[in-house]
């Protein structure tokens, strides 16, 4: 078993490696955030609030229906919005270079 430290935080004597059970989640949500944040990528949160917007409007006119790649149209709650014109290929964030797929079909022509 290992001897206990301080937590790198508050000091508090803990047998995590770094940091007492509190601090420890509080700086594993703060990796994972960083990790998995969409701006490391290059999207922002004004892009995330732009493909919400995009996808709640899709969801009004066509309801939680895909539109399909690859496959055809099918009912799909899972819908997410991405981009058109790839940013890499110079696509920007607006709504216009926003188009809206399933979680499944978007990971299809991300695959392609
Ligand atoms: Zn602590
Ligand atoms: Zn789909």
């Amino acid at each position: 078993m290992r001897r206990p430290r301080p937590c790198l935080v508050c000091g508090t004597l803990t047998r995590n490696p770094s940091r007492c059970n509190t601090h420890q989640t509080e700086w594993q949500a703060q990796q994972d955030q960083r990790r998995g944040s969409a701006s490391k990528r290059g999207y922002g949160s004004a892009y995330r609030r732009t493909a919400a917007a995009v996808v709640a409007k899709h969801r009004t006119q066509y309801g939680s229906w895909c539109p399909g790649w690859g496959v055809a149209a099918h009912a799909s709650t899972d819908l997410t919005a991405d981009h058109v014109v790839p940013k890499s290929a110079g696509g920007s964030d607006e709504t216009a270079n926003l188009a809206v797929l399933c979680r499944s079909c978007n990971a299809r022509k991300h695959n392609r």
